[in-house]
């Protein structure tokens, strides 16, 4: 993934590879909660390896305030993310908050408004290799909340296409979802290697065989940096993300419509396929309401499915539907590239 540059505004509000940006002035001050105008101090309470290149990062509000109200509405129906700065730099990255799945066992009072990223170590990548080397205890200060997106209220049906970290918003999404009645959602994670997802077995196993072919990775994204403390495996073990997402479904079951995941992963050749996203929109339908293909994940696989984001006005903006989904009929189903 390359690195964007740019002026002094938020360049991307988008794909996995990007959102450089450079500080437009002091962030000295904060009004103690997170906000979107200063930076917050968090301190890192917890990193929980969850393959060789990435970990979950805990962050608590290093003044232990709780969250405040735009933020309590971010999680209700967006897409958000929040930006880390690198203090040396003075430079930040956007990174996109995981919804909380735990069970209520909390082990302190402030454990419901901790931010949690999974963030992966890019090689050469500033931000993130100076975040996986920060001892915990440490403080890294954010801002925000941005919305990338809001969903309809009448959202009935998500097709989420997730490349490696584009599950966390993804994951949002299920959340979101998992308060209404009524609304479905698949998820297709592609990952290049399976210590992302240890344990994740597809919902729907008929687009999941063995495939002779490339993937969009081999391409299009270059190589991560291989992080020390990588969780042991026994070969039976769920990886933390899979946990999660089983969380999720659980959740989702009283929605009526519910949350199934299928997992691709390129070293085992299973890669998602056009004919995986026919079989779900052509499926007959009695509901009225808005769906909706989203797709997010490194920039490579943005453009393999969907074609760029473009720039205008200073602005990321979707630009024309073009890759795979292009060449597809999509009926009244929506494209929205993250
Ligand atoms: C809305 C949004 C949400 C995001 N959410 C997440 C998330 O939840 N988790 C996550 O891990 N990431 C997320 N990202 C991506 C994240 O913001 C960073 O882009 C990512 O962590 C890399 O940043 P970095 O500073 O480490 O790497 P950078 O320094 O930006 O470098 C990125 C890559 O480009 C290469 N590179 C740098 N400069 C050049 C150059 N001149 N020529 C060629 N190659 C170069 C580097 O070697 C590296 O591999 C999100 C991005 C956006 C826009």
């Amino acid at each position: 993934m390359k690195a964007r540059t740019g002026p002094l505004v938020v360049l991307g509000a988008s794909a996995l590879g990007g959102a450089a940006y450079r500080l437009t002035k002091p962030t000295d001050a904060s009004d103690g909660t997170l906000n979107p105008h200063t930076f917050t101090p968090y301190t890192l309470v917890d990193r929980q390896p969850v393959s060789s290149t990435s970990a979950i990062f805990t962050l608590r509000n290093s003044s232990g305030l709780p969250d405040n109200e735009s933020v309590r509405k971010v999680w209700r129906r967006s897409v958000w993310s929040v930006q880390i700065k690198q203090p040396q730099l003075q430079i930040a990255r956007a990174y996109t908050p995981l919804p909380c799945t735990a069970d209520g066992n909390k082990t302190s009072e402030n454990e419901a408004d901790d931010v949690r990223l999974l963030i992966r170590q890019e090689a050469g990548g500033e931000v993130s290799t100076y975040l996986h080397r920060l001892p915990v205890d440490s403080t890294i200060e954010l801002r925000g909340p941005n919305t990338e997106l809001t969903l309809p209220r009448d959202i009935i049906e998500v097709i989420f296409l997730a490349g490696g970290t584009g599950i966390a918003p993804a994951m949002q999404v299920a959340q979101a979802l998992a308060r209404r009645t009524g609304s479905r959602m698949h998820i297709l994670w592609a990952n290049r290697r399976r210590e992302e997802c240890i344990g994740g077995i597809s919902d729907d196993t008929r687009g999941t065989a063995m495939q002779d072919r490339v993937g969009w990775w081999k391409s299009f994204w270059g190589p991560s940096e291989p992080i020390a403390d990588t969780p042991p495996t026994d070969g039976t073990a769920k990886g933390i993300i899979v946990k999660e997402l089983d969380a999720l479904k659980q959740r989702s079951l009283p929605t009526k419509g519910g949350l199934d995941v299928n997992y691709y992963v390129d070293e085992e050749h299973t890669f998602i396929q056009p004919t995986d996203i026919e079989r779900m929109i052509t499926r007959k339908r009695e509901e009225t309401g808005s769906r909706l293909i989203i797709v997010s994940g490194p920039e490579g696989f943005l453009e393999y499915w969907a074609g760029k984001k473009l720039w205008a006005d200073g602005r990321e903006v979707q630009g024309p539907l073009r890759g795979q989904l292009g060449r597809m009929n999509l009926g009244e189903w929506r494209v929205i590239k993250l």
